[in-house]
């Protein structure tokens, strides 16, 4: 297991969307993409020992740092607007092109650069270019919890450039460095004081526009790194002499709370809607697989869902065809089926449960499970 199997974040856990990967980032695709890196050879420089001594530098110690193989090309391309650089990894290509602008190359130290490309190398190693893009879908819950995603992989990739580079310090000059496009001649780098700045983002309820941002804000990444490098896994692995203070789960579920400040808990709560729908809906589906809804059944849907709900849903049965009642369930599953897996998981778990108690015929009860698995694209 190398350094970016074993700590990658884990809310970036792509089992938890409906996409298959490679087992191997590296292995070769079978469309070939040729025409991206016939582009860039035209229209921007490869870095090569003899051209870009430092840069081609920079990424030879992040490889020996990584210790993973290096197949991937780099470009320095002409930009002097934007600080960026991008991996244009697969999906389709059998080869991975990172490219560097000209302004972020002058911005940075060349330990600065290494982190970038770092970060970079672990989109490509990640496979973060297969993850579905946010704007691929209308549905608003799946759209949130792909920005939500989006901004794991963030995490994830920043904690790799850190690694990359060596150092934790370096690494957030870097990013303060690229968020406000200035060279140290004008920056101080005393980090507690950014950190004021995001106590006083938090304190002032967030800024709800970042729910919508690929990327998290910049002060939730830079805090992330620092409560990375005070895990007990990091120093025991880099035997750093010190003595971490958190677990890194703990480091985890902190990062993610402190980034659900930020951008406020709207995407929890739709996830949570959508679940408890589902529950009740699914419910309805399994005992009216024996087309009755016995009194039995009531009382235990009662305890689950209160009386009201109940009430309500006993009348819009009476007076309701059967097939509206099927055309409900049908829509608020579809729902679901765009949620996280470990919550289709629970639903399917919680409803399953029931066909002890259903009064009916259990094997059609399981049926009903069968198909409600199905819908939830389980
Ligand atoms: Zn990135």
């Amino acid at each position: 297991m190398n350094v970016l199997d074993q700590f990658r974040y884990s809310k970036d856990d792509p089992s938890q969307l409906n996409i298959s990967l490679k087992k191997d980032p590296y292995e070769k695709s079978n469309n070939n993409n040729g025409n991206n890196l016939n582009h860039l050879l035209s229209t921007s420089v490869k870095v090569s020992k003899e051209i870009f001594p430092n840069i081609h530098s920079a990424i030879e110690n992040v490889f020996n740092r990584l210790k993973i193989k290096n197949n991937l090309n780099f470009f320095i391309t002409a930009n002097h607007l934007q600080i960026q650089a991008t991996c244009s990894a697969m999906p389709m290509g059998d080869s991975a092109e990172i490219i560097l602008t000209s302004k972020l190359v002058e911005l940075l130290n060349e330990e600065e650069l290494e982190s970038i490309i770092a970060h970079e190398v672990a989109h490509f190693y990640y496979q973060h270019a297969l993850y579905p893009q946010p704007s691929s879908t209308k549905n608003r819950l799946e759209y949130l919890n792909l920005l939500n995603f989006s901004r794991a992989a963030e995490i994830s990739a920043d904690r790799i450039g850190f690694i990359g580079c060596g150092n934790l310090e370096t690494s957030l000059r870097a990013m303060l460095k690229i968020t406000s496009g200035l060279s140290e001649k004008h920056l101080k780098f005393n980090f507690s004081n950014y950190l004021d700045q995001l106590r006083e983002l938090k304190e002032t309820k967030g800024d709800p526009n970042l729910m919508y941002s690929t990327h998290p804000n910049f002060l939730n990444r830079m805090q992330a790194l620092i409560w990375f490098s005070m895990s007990n896994e990091y120093n025991e692995h880099f035997n750093t002499g010190k003595k971490g203070t958190f677990d890194l789960k703990n480091v985890d579920d902190k990062i993610y709370e402190s980034i659900k400040k930020v951008i406020g808990d709207e995407v929890e709560y739709s996830n949570r809607e959508v679940v408890s729908r589902a529950l009740m809906w699914g419910s309805i589906d399994i005992f009216l697989s024996d087309k009755k809804f016995s009194k039995k059944e009531q009382e235990i849907f009662k305890k689950n869902f209160g009386d009201k709900s109940t009430e309500s849903i006993v009348s819009l049965i009476k007076i309701s065809n059967p097939k509206s009642i099927q055309e409900k369930i049908r829509k608020t599953l579809e729902e679901a089926s765009k949620l996280l897996k470990k919550d289709k998981e629970k639903i399917v778990n919680e409803l399953s449960k029931l066909i002890k108690v259903v009064d009916g015929d259990k094997k059609i009860a399981e049926n009903t499970i069968i198909k409600i698995k199905t819908s939830l694209k389980l």
